[in-house]
């Protein structure tokens, strides 16, 4: 008899495990809560999918942080590599754009998830939809099966792939950190990451859609330097957005409820005060006609 599999969750992960399990030889159901499977996968990178990135193992666990050194034994199985010649073998074939990032060729995350649900079937998971896991059965110490909304079922082991608490409407409510908590796991606090800031004071209105280039951030938490990044970023009718304050986001969170966090820009990071100082007086000097505030 096969091991009987069941998946919690028809994420990227959960599509992903079912997929290999059934591979492997087992008999693999995957429990969705929503009526369509891979519904965050599908509004990622803004409906592209930023799928994957060349950079090494290191540049991984270096920006995942400062514990990214669980994934070395997991990415050194299955890397960016692997990812993509899946991908490729299911009909989707990717592309690398500026920063390492890798797209699919076609520009839609659709395609990613079609391709994931193509791996499911060729391996015969079966798949039952609208069905929320509420409970991890478990007797002397193993795990027995789930009781859904669908009704109790029986499982060898039990994949909990129900993703984070972002974007809940996808179905992402974060139900699987109250699941492991039950069984007795410890859960970190869950914390907003690559989210846009909020800033106090009247600037942020005032300049609503100044984009920025090239510039540097950084950032202090009672005085101390918690963040820097160099790069693009723009200003929202609340406040700040844009790559580098996205990356920033994390070291923000980490230190808001430990008081107050300033955030400082300067424009022109590349030149030294010097060459700024010359460059601005050759600026107003030979644009003596238009108003100060519109050369600046
Ligand atoms: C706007 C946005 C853009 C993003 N862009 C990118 C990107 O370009 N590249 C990238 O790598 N990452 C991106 N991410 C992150 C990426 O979406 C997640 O890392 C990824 O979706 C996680 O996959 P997952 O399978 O773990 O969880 P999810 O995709 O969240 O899937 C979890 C699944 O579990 C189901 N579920 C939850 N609870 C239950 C339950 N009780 N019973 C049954 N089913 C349940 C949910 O309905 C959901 O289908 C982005 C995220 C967001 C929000």
């Amino acid at each position: 008899m096969p091991v009987k599999v069941l998946v919690i969750g028809g994420g990227a992960s959960g599509l992903m495990a079912a997929g290999r399990a059934a591979a492997c030889g087992a008999s693999v159901t995957l429990l969705e809560k929503m009526p369509r499977l891979g519904l965050k996968l599908g509004i990622t990178g803004k409906g592209r999918c930023n799928v994957t990135n060349i950079g090494t193992i290191n540049d991984y666990v270096a920006n995942f942080s400062p514990d990214g050194r669980f994934l070395i034994n997991a990415l050194n199985r299955f890397f960016h590599h692997d990812l993509t010649g899946f991908l490729d073998a299911r009909g989707v074939p990717t592309v690398v754009e500026r920063g390492q990032r890798v797209f699919p060729a076609s520009n839609r995350a659709l395609d990613v998830v079609s391709a994931l649900l193509r791996f499911t079937k060729e391996h015969g998971v079966s798949i039952i939809k609208n069905c929320a896991v509420k409970h991890i059965r478990v007797e002397n110490n193993q795990v027995i099966g789930l009781d859904t909304s669908r009704g109790y079922f029986a499982a060898d082991r039990v994949i909990l792939a129900t993703g984070g608490a972002s974007y809940p409407q996808t179905g992402s409510t974060g139900d699987g950190f109250r699941m492991a908590q039950e069984l007795g796991h410890t859960i970190a606090p869950i914390r907003p990451y690559l989210v846009p800031l909020l800033i106090k004071g009247p600037y942020a209105k005032e300049l609503q859609g100044l984009a920025l280039k090239n510039v540097r951030a950084s950032v202090y938490a009672r005085g101390k330097k918690i963040g820097e990044e160099f790069g693009e970023m723009l200003f929202t009718h609340f406040g700040i957005s844009g790559p580098i304050i996205l990356s920033l986001s994390r070291a923000v969170v980490d230190h808001l409820d430990k008081g107050r966090v300033e955030i400082s820009l300067c424009l022109k990071p590349a030149l030294d005060a010097k060459t700024l100082d010359a460059r601005l007086i050759r600026e107003f000097q030979s644009q003596g006609k238009r108003q100060f505030k519109n050369i600046l």
